[in-house]
């Protein structure tokens, strides 16, 4: 059966007795075209452990599996689990897994399935939009072992994991995952490409993770707060949005933290780049450690 076809589509979901959900982000891909675009940015190798988050009914694992050594499909419907069973049925490499992502460790998950060691595997995901950035950061903070993502996101939030500083896309997410990788969109989807049709356009982003952080701190929770302090009150000058982080420190000691960092006060988080936002992560810990504060 071919997972794309529309007909074939309606017909195999039927038969299944499966309606779709729109809670859990099912737009499934009728496009054999996107789809081969979108493999060949994830360019799996038969040396390559691919984990595909939120397969559905197997658009993607089919054409995964023909090029990659294993694919981990990771699918929270277990209604689903019939139908991709049958949509792979005679496709060795795959191993479907019915689990939430958000709370799946897929470093564990991939050592268990594998017979030896895997050192690094890559993510493919055609991801419901209401997971997005929490699925990102659980991928980029909490696993080690990721080489690479090729993701399918809305396109307004692809802009925002590729901005530049300075414009109004550049935000939270943008230093986070930059913090921890190298995004880059490659792209456009029309909505017109998924069954159902989905409200909005989308666009695939490939993100390699760094091996070395691209900006490296002494403590990544104080980066992080000071990102969020930054973006939370755009109106608000640098100073007088991250003294809030720590009000132990006096507005003196908020303003020689920003001097050390060669920053000036009065600029908007926004105009921040990653490298300049880790130096005042940096003298804020200096400045702390001086002052007796912890
Ligand atoms: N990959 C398929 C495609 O391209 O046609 C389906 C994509 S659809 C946009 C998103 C899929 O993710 C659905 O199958 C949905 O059930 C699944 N999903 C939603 N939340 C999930 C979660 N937390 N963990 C794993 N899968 C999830």
């Amino acid at each position: 059966m071919d997972p794309v076809a529309p007909g074939a589509v309606r017909e195999l979901i039927a038969r299944h007795g499966f309606r779709i959900k729109k809670s859990l982000g099912q737009n499934f891909l009728i496009d054999g075209n996107i789809i081969k675009k979108i493999i060949a940015a994830v360019a799996p190798s038969p040396a390559d452990t691919v984990v595909e988050i939120g397969p559905g009914i197997g658009a993607l694992t089919g054409a995964l599996a023909a090029q990659a050594g294993q694919v981990l499909a990771v699918e929270i419907d277990r209604r689903l689990i019939p139908v991709l069973e049958e949509t792979m049925a005679g496709i060795n490499n795959v191993c479907i897994v019915q689990a939430d992502a958000l709370k799946t460790d897929f470093d564990s998950l991939v050592q268990s399935r594998a017979g030896t060691p895997v050192p690094t595997y890559k993510v493919a995901a055609n991801l419901p939009y209401y997971i997005t950035t929490p699925l990102l950061m659980h991928l980029l903070e909490k696993q080690t072992c990721v080489g690479s993502i090729v993701v399918m996101v809305q396109e307004e939030v692809a802009r925002r994991l590729t901005a530049q500083p300075a414009t109004p896309e550049y935000g939270a997410l943008t230093v986070a995952v930059n913090f921890y990788a190298r995004p880059e969109m490659l792209f456009r989807v029309p909505r017109t490409v998924f069954m159902p049709r989905p409200e909005v356009d989308s666009a695939v982003v490939k993100i390699e993770v760094n091996r070395l952080p691209a900006a490296p701190v002494q403590d990544k929770e104080v980066f992080f707060a000071l990102v969020r302090a930054a973006f939370q009150q755009r109106r608000k000058t640098l100073l007088n949005a991250v003294s809030a982080v720590d009000k132990r420190l006096s507005k003196e000691m908020w303003t020689d933290v920003f001097r050390q960092a060669d920053i000036a006060p009065g600029r908007r988080g926004e105009t921040l780049d990653l490298v300049e936002f880790a130096r005042l992560a940096d003298a804020y810990v200096n400045r702390r450690e001086k002052s007796k504060i912890n």
